[in-house]
């Protein structure tokens, strides 16, 4: 799978799986932008895709953004098209989680995780579907999650933000199709990230007692699934949930 000449915008692309699909879009000859908030974490990505780098016209960069902010995703969109021409393909993976059980739940807590899961998608969606649309051509892969499909006691924000983010893939797949625009969603399961690392070790073996493959999956795991859905072998999809879960959900 070769990504040469393609340009690829990563959101969350400075940690975890997002970092992990950006450096696989990077060794396969992407070019790559991320979008995150932590400035040493981003150039600590870019000085790893650079040293990936298999074609010199590739670049790299990443710009400070808050994903749940409109009018600041909408400037820095404007601005990497402008230096850098054209998005082919936009990966959604930026997302956080706030668990507690809705008894408990601040209402602060419930619009952070919405609106950076869920809101970001239709600020960077909202920005990046017109010029795909001008050409004829683009990919759009949502990172949601097995809890958007099956819901999680302790995370209604999250499961909300998630399912919300299918629901949002299958309707923008409808629009865009007659474009030639292909919109999915990857759902990891449990992979190690810093994300789960926190999780108490019985709340991990809990996870792990429900997934079929009894491991825990990797961010490149996740990435591998990302690329496939990205290339021209995966024209023919859109408006999918593919799982990438160790056979969690089925
Ligand atoms: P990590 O916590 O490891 O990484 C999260 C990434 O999102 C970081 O790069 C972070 O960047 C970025 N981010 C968070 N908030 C913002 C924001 N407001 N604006 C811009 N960037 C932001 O998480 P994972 O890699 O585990 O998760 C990635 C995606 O995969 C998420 O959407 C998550 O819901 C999903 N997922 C993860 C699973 C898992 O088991 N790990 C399972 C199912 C789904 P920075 O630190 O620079 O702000």
């Amino acid at each position: 799978m070769q990504f040469t000449g393609k340009t690829v915008l990563v959101t969350g692309g400075s940690a975890g799986i997002g970092r992990e699909i950006a450096l696989a879009f990077a060794k396969n000859g992407a070019s790559v932008a991320i979008f995150g908030t932590n400035e040493e974490r981003s150039q600590g990505v870019v000085r790893e895709m650079e040293s990936l780098k298999i074609d010199n016209a590739q670049r790299f960069g990443y710009y400070l953004v808050d994903v749940s902010k409109t009018k600041e995703v909408e400037t820095t969109i404007l601005q990497l098209l402008s230096a850098w021409g054209q998005v082919d393909i936009l990966v959604n993976n930026a997302g956080i989680t706030r668990d507690n059980l809705l008894m408990r739940m601040s209402e602060e807590d419930w619009d952070l995780v919405v609106d950076v899961n869920l809101k970001s998608i239709y600020n960077t969606c909202r920005i990046l579907a017109r010029p795909m649309m001008k050409a004829r051509a683009g990919k759009i892969i949502n990172i949601t999650s097995v809890i958007g499909l099956t819901g999680n006691a302790g995370q209604v924000n999250y499961s909300a933000s998630k399912a919300g983010m299918i629901g949002f893939t299958k309707s923008l797949a409808k629009e865009l199709a007659s474009r030639g625009i292909c919109v999915n969603c990857v759902a990891p399961g449990y992979i190690q990230t810093q994300m789960t690392e926190g999780l108490s070790p019985q709340v991990k073996n809990e996870v792990l007692s429900k997934v079929p493959l009894s491991r825990i999956g990797q961010p490149s795991e996740v990435a591998h699934a990302v690329l496939f859905l990205a290339s021209d072998q995966a024209n023919y999809i859109t408006g999918q949930v593919l799982t990438v879960d160790g056979g969690m959900v089925m």
